[in-house]
């Protein structure tokens, strides 16, 4: 057995190594790495996956983000409600813009978006709503969307996490997480569901006139080449990027099966443990396993993580300190925030190897050393 990797992008590469050395290749032969056709044309592609208008391919999932919350035209000071139980990132670019990020909690089954914490969150001074996908399972969107519209307040879903899983309406209306708010955003880091071989993101929109001012944003703030009408960033993805991507795309849903297939064979093994509590999958969403994590209880997390260590096995803490308790936040009031399940979360969780590539044999040897762990402090 190969040593066990959280994410064996290796493996993976060398079920497509052909195809992509191919489309990279040509790519280098044509030295159209800036603008080059395959940039468009994964745009195109990707808007057609995902059942959007519009894709606008950037340079990370950050700069997603905040080119997002730039095309809202918000003024410093106007609130954006996030979860703080996410990557840094989500929050990170609303402090950047001189936003002030309006932490909610999360549900502790969803480990995303409270929707009573999102009611409660709503003043008149908030002027953007960010749900995030965390680890593949999708926020609950129907009633967060029934709330942004009351209050006309626009959406940007941080999809970075999620891409590929779907959401389904009580009228069994089904669309793909990223294209059911105003604008969605998405990550290609390397280790994301659909990763590119460096950096890369994307904005989707289905509304015209906002497509428009994202691609502006992205570009110097141009429509025309030289004249610049606003003060905007310079955030690309590569072609090189975008080669490997159009490649990738066509396996996204086989990758989001594999992962999904791994997480069936942890939570039978983990069934009706009683430190252990498996990822909730609520009926609503596909999940597509960004991570698989679990909620330890009555369990030495640091040792377990030790434990697993000792037999060769990685396992993260998806995020040890949740964003408002962050320094980064001190000046916005982070700590002032009561969030009593994003604190619990913090103390429990625990993400173990998940990957389109994991054997049953790996599989088995995770969770017979997790069960063993656990059974070695009792
Ligand atoms: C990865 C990630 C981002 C940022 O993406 P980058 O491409 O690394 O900038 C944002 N939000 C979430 C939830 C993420 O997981």
């Amino acid at each position: 057995m190969l040593a066990i990797q959280m994410v064996d992008l290796k493996r993976q590469y060398a079920h497509i190594k052909q195809e992509v050395d191919t489309a990279i290749q040509n790519v280098i032969n044509n030295t159209a790495f800036i603008n080059g056709p395959d940039v468009n044309a994964f745009a195109v592609e990707l808007a057609q996956y995902l059942g959007v208008k519009h894709v606008i391919p950037c340079a990370n999932g950050t700069d997603a983000l905040q080119i997002a919350l730039m095309a809202l035209g918000l003024k410093p000071g106007d609130e954006v409600i996030t979860p703080s139980f996410t990557y840094i990132a989500t929050v990170e670019v609303v402090a950047l813009l001189g936003l002030q990020p309006i932490f909610v909690d999360v549900d502790m089954d969803t480990m995303t978006m409270n929707i009573d914490s999102l009611k409660a969150a709503v003043t008149p001074k908030t002027k953007a709503i960010i749900p995030v996908h965390l680890y593949g399972q999708s926020a609950h969107m129907e009633p967060l969307l029934a709330i942004a519209k009351e209050h006309q307040i626009p959406v940007v879903e941080d999809n970075a996490q999620a891409i590929g899983g779907t959401y389904t309406f009580s009228d069994g209306t089904t669309k793909m997480n990223g294209s059911m708010g105003t604008i969605g955003c998405t990550s290609f880091f390397p280790s994301k569901n659909l990763g590119c071989y460096g950096d890369g993101g994307a904005i989707f929109t289905n509304d015209d006139a906002l497509a428009d001012e994202l691609k502006m944003i992205a570009n110097h703030g141009q429509k025309v080449r030289y004249y610049h009408e606003r003060v905007g960033c310079n955030s690309r993805l590569d072609t090189i990027q975008a080669a490997v991507l159009r490649i990738k795309l066509k396996h996204l849903d086989r990758y989001n099966n594999s992962r999904r297939a791994a997480a069936d064979f942890y939570d039978a093994a983990f069934s009706n443990h009683p430190n252990i509590k498996t990822p909730f999958r609520a009926a609503y969403s596909k999940h597509v396993f960004h991570q698989y994590t679990i909620q330890l209880h009555q369990v030495d997390r640091d040792a377990l993580i030790q434990f697993l260590a000792d037999h060769k096995i990685p396992s993260m803490i998806y995020y040890p300190v949740s964003s408002h308790e962050q320094k980064m936040l001190a000046a916005f009031g982070g700590a002032n925030f009561k969030l009593p399940t994003t604190d619990a979360l913090n103390q429990c969780v625990l993400s173990l190897p998940i990957h389109s590539e994991l054997s049953d044999e790996e599989l088995s040897f995770i969770t017979q050393t997790v069960l063993n762990g656990i059974k070695a402090q009792q």
